[in-house]
């Protein structure tokens, strides 16, 4: 098998292999494409996990509307500002402000974060806000936002609608229709998908990796799924797939993901992600970095906010003050050979030699 225009079948193929020399060898395989086509530099994006409300009922998500248990909150454009400055003095090129799809958060006052953040710093802006309606993105957009993840989180339409269901007075959901409306208005468009989560086949999820290759994604987070108890997926038993065909949700299987994400998608922006770093702490970002991931985003959430953005349980850093974890950030990548990037770290394009 060669590591070089993967077809679906070889995608499939490697992510059924079992054998951990050759895992190893499709790990090195991407991190030699990775070093070769983006480079040493790690971009650092300094995450803003805005309000945990949401109107959503992902059967996934510990932010999930009906968890009734959560204390919701809101940050307000001047902790918001002081969050970015947090960045900045990091010497981070990018804020990512993620939130619940929380329609308290309007598109004017969005809006104006974005063009308060634009005028008072040089950073790029990464927003991570749900599927809002075209207005809102392309107002957004217009006060200067630069990126958007919206993750599809499966390309398998029978465990998408499971595990998404549609809350009364909502559009269906359809994350995948949603990218190229992105890309209309000019965002980079970042997506990808969770990694094991019950009922996700190996089959579905090698059709995922093709498929960001064909959406010709600038971003992809991938991360384990993790159980969360107060949710349809986490409580009781889950429905798997059969045996022999459910994604495990393992540190190992991500990696494997990333890899194969970075041979398919050698431009794009990948993150090592928090799951990755929750599912196994001592590893942490590094196991990602040296798999093809290029991208970390330490957490710049205020610690009075931090806990109440429970998507899964015991997150990794949780409590790491900014600063400490930028200390031992810039120790570890210094370790692995790599340094932080520097400028806002666009997806970089090789011209059609490359
Ligand atoms: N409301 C935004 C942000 C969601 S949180 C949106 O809908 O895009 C960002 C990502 O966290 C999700 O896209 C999902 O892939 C991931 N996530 C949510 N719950 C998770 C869980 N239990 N385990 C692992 N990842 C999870």
């Amino acid at each position: 098998m060669s590591f070089t225009n993967l077809q679906d079948h070889e995608i499939l193929a490697w992510l059924r292999e079992e054998d951990g020399a050759r895992v190893r060898e499709l790990w090195q395989a991407a991190d030699a494409v990775r070093a070769e086509v983006v480079g040493p530099q790690v971009h650092l994006r300094g995450l803003i996990e805005i309000s945990n409300y949401c109107c959503r009922e992902c059967a996934y998500c510990g932010l999930r509307a009906p968890a009734r248990d959560v204390a919701r909150y809101r940050m307000t454009a001047d902790e918001i500002l002081a969050a970015a400055r947090q960045a900045v003095s990091f010497g981070y090129g990018t804020v990512v402000m993620q939130a619940g799809e929380d329609y308290g958060i309007t598109r004017e006052a969005l809006a104006g974060t974005i063009r308060r953040i634009k005028a008072e710093t040089p950073l790029a802006v990464t927003l991570s806000m749900g599927e809002r309606p075209e207005e809102d993105l392309a107002a957004w957009r217009e006060a200067g936002a630069d990126r958007y993840l919206l993750r599809f989180e499966t390309s398998d339409a029978e465990l998408y609608r499971r595990i998404h269901p549609t809350p009364p007075g909502r559009a269906h959901r359809d994350r995948i229709a949603v990218l190229p409306v992105l890309r209309k208005l000019g965002y980079e468009v970042g997506s990808g998908v969770m990694i094991g989560t019950p009922g996700q086949t190996v089959a579905s999820l090698a059709r995922d990796i093709a498929l960001f290759r064909a959406l010709d994604l600038d971003m992809i987070g991938e991360g384990p799924f993790i159980a969360h108890p107060d949710t349809p997926l986490g409580g009781g038993a889950p429905r798997t797939a059969p045996e022999g065909e459910q994604v495990p949700d393992s540190a190992r299987m991500t990696c494997s993901v990333l890899a194969l994400t970075r041979l398919v998608c050698p431009e794009a922006n990948i993150p090592s992600t928090t799951a990755l770093a929750t599912v196994d702490p001592i590893a942490g970002h590094e196991q990602g970095l040296r798999c093809g991931a290029n991208v970390v985003m330490p957490n710049l959430t205020p610690g009075r906010y931090r806990a109440l953005y429970s998507i899964y349980p015991d997150k990794e850093g949780i409590h790491d003050d900014p600063q400490v974890f930028h200390e031992r950030l810039l120790a570890r990548l210094h370790a692995l050979g790599r340094e932080p990037g520097a400028g806002p770290g666009n997806r970089i394009r090789r011209t059609a030699a490359g």
